[in-house]
């Protein structure tokens, strides 16, 4: 499905206008386009911070307490582990630009679009937002925990329901005749 964007931009005036234009794929770009251009900043709203990769049960409850916090995300790309934290960066205007581009830190001169998120079926290799997947994926590689599984224990089986007793209860009902040619002396029904 298309997706339009839309973008402000200043005429000279001092009006706004709502640019509405189809974003169009990477290779759509006109030569010389710049790709941010058409893009909302994606690269601005969120950052990532490389983590250890986690070899023991210790590291994945550390990563379990990073996803018990909100607007947080563990991934893994190329083999390696990321922390990220879905957080816009306060120097991001409403028109999608960087409101300190001149002052801009390092990190943010350094980010390419050559290998950047813009498209929007974007995927890591493997992609964490909840305590309980990183829970299954550490008991896929590790195997349950000794002692102590971060899964609820298994609950006991149905208890088994004892026949109806009491006063009211139906005669006990005998093995079936072979040819059962009266019913109701076999297992009688209940009085009305
Ligand atoms: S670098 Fe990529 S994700 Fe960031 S604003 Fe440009 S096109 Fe969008
Ligand atoms: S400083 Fe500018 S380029 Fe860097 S993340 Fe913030 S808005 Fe984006």
């Amino acid at each position: 499905m298309a997706q339009l964007v839309t973008r402000p931009s200043s005429n000279g005036s001092g009006r706004q206008d709502d640019v509405r234009r189809k974003k169009p794929r990477r290779d759509e770009v006109p030569p010389g386009e710049n790709l941010c251009r058409y893009c909302t900043a994606k690269c601005c709203r969120y950052f990532a911070l490389p983590i250890d990769e986690p070899t023991e049960w210790a590291d994945f409850d550390t990563i379990r307490w990073f996803l018990f916090h909100e607007h947080t995300a563990v991934f893994i790309e190329d083999g390696a582990w990321y922390l990220m934290v879905a957080t816009r960066c306060k120097h991001l205007r409403d028109d999608h630009r960087c409101g300190i581009y001149a002052t801009r830190p390092g990190i943010c001169r350094q980010y390419s679009t050559a290998n950047c998120e813009y498209e929007d079926d974007w995927v890591y290799d493997h992609y964490f937002e909840t305590s309980e997947q990183i829970e299954e994926y550490a008991e896929a590689v590790l195997g349950p925990r000794p002692g102590q599984s971060f899964r609820s224990p298994r609950p006991d089986p149905l208890p088994i329901v004892e026949p109806f007793a009491g006063p009211h209860a139906p005669p006990a009902c005998g093995p079936a005749p072979l040819a059962l040619e009266e019913p109701s002396r076999w297992c009688p029904t209940l009085p009305g």
